[in-house]
């Protein structure tokens, strides 16, 4: 469910017309809804409520935006980040540190000192080599890095291959066979603290399948561990949950997923943990883009060329990705149509022989679903400016990322003495 809805025929966010934003802020420009991103929040915990006090981590890359984080930290949320300027943004939006996870493959050792001097909760250690050079870098501060290994299950978690990583080739995590030594091993290090297990096979998931395979490899590996005698009272059982951008699309809902990991989990006798991302996020944001010109295709269909472009919006070029387009103000007919972005790249393709609302130039109109992955992965590509980001809150809205115009990115370009 989310509050980006037709009123009197126009397309609102909760109750501010689109048109009013695409006035005071232009296109194109991502919107969000507080309400939205409120209730995904209270659902996703509402589902997890058979369980004894578990951890959520909002996953920060999926929606970075401060004012979001603020929605997710008043909601209860920690926060699971891959970078240092992920956990500055979680730190920033009031995000206690003890309930940021830090995950990630590749932590410098910079990153990974910054984090232990502001007493980061959880570090998802993803290789033996990271966890002996993070006890040396606690050792030489005189602190104790708390940590969990995250292993690799070897499941197909049956998604999109660039964005599935619970499979024995991905680079994420320690093969499961491999993890009662490495946890053996790194158990001994001093300033080292292991508590437990984590993992994340994959995101966008459409079944519960392979998540609950993965989960029970995690229930024997517990056992296997608390029979060499480690100490585990911790699981991150990562995201990954899918959402609906399609008709036809039939992710689990969260309340089947809570179940299931109750289900599984009930004799593990640990703290829980999660990181969802697009669950909480994925519906909560659209992108509005206003119509350029409409071009005659080759075939019947013609291009609608739209404001919006990959560099805005990557998934689609990314992942082949599906984003519903429907017009800001409908008329109830359909036309055939190709929509795609200025962009000099064929890739810049949001959809192909689509049956969409007619839009004329000069239209607005969102791509749904944008609210995960959107923003965050915006680039500048063909110098265009950084899209910038609005949050709606009942009848009021407020820019919360300013659209960075091409003329600030190119005074921050230098031509050296040596060139001129
Ligand atoms: C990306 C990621 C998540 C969030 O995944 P979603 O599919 O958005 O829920 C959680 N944990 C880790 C380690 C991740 O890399």
């Amino acid at each position: 469910m989310n509050h980006f809805h037709l009123i009197d025929g126009v397309l609102h966010a909760e109750n501010v017309p689109l048109a009013d934003i695409a006035d005071a802020v232009g296109t194109p420009v991502y919107v969000y809804s507080r309400a939205t991103f409120e209730r995904h929040a209270q659902v996703f915990r509402a589902a997890l409520s058979g369980l004894d006090n578990p951890h959520l981590a909002f996953a920060v890359k999926s929606n970075p935006n401060l004012a979001v984080l603020k929605i997710l930290a008043r909601q209860g949320y920690g926060a699971d980040v891959v970078s240092g300027g992920e956990m500055d943004r979680a730190l920033a939006a009031g995000m206690a540190a003890e309930d940021i996870v830090f995950s990630g493959v590749g932590k410098t050792a910079e990153e990974m000192t910054r984090a232990l001097k502001v007493g980061i909760g959880q570090f998802n250690i993803e290789s033996e080599e990271e966890g002996v050079e993070l006890a040396a870098l606690a050792a030489a501060l005189g602190l104790t890095a708390q940590a969990v290994l995250r292993i690799n299950p070897d499941v197909d978690a049956g998604t999109h291959g660039k964005i599935s990583t619970g499979k024995a080739d991905n680079k994420f995590g320690v093969g499961i066979d491999r993890a009662p030594g490495i946890y053996a091993r790194l158990s001994t290090l001093p300033h080292l603290h292991m508590r437990g297990v984590a993992l994340h096979i994959g995101s966008q998931l459409t079944s519960l399948e392979p998540l609950e395979t993965a989960f029970q490899k995690v229930g024997i590996l517990l056992q296997e561990l608390r029979g060499a005698g480690h100490e585990v009272t911790h699981v991150d059982l990562g995201g990954g949950l899918g959402v609906r951008y399609r008709d036809g699309d039939n992710p689990p809902e969260p309340a089947a997923y809570g179940a299931m990991v109750a289900r599984v989990t009930k004799d593990w006798g640990v703290r829980l943990m999660f990181e969802p991302g697009r669950v909480i996020a994925g519906n909560a944001g659209v992108l509005l883009t206003r119509v350029i010109r409409v071009k005659p295709g080759a075939g019947k269909a013609p291009f609608v060329i739209v404001d919006a472009a990959m560099n805005d919006l990557a998934r689609p070029a990314l992942y082949d990705a599906w984003h519903d387009f429907e017009a800001v103000v409908p008329n109830g007919q359909k036309m055939m149509a190709n929509i795609v972005g200025p962009v000099c790249e064929t890739g810049d393709t949001f959809a192909m022989g689509r049956n969409i609302d007619p839009v004329a130039p000069n239209d607005l109109a969102i791509f749904r679903t944008a609210g995960a992955y959107g923003a965050t992965m915006a680039s500048t590509y063909n110098s265009r400016g950084l899209v910038p980001e609005v949050l709606v809150d009942g009848e009021k809205f407020a820019v919360v990322a300013e659209r960075i115009a091409p003329a600030t990115i190119l005074a921050a370009e230098h031509v050296p003495d040596w060139l001129k």
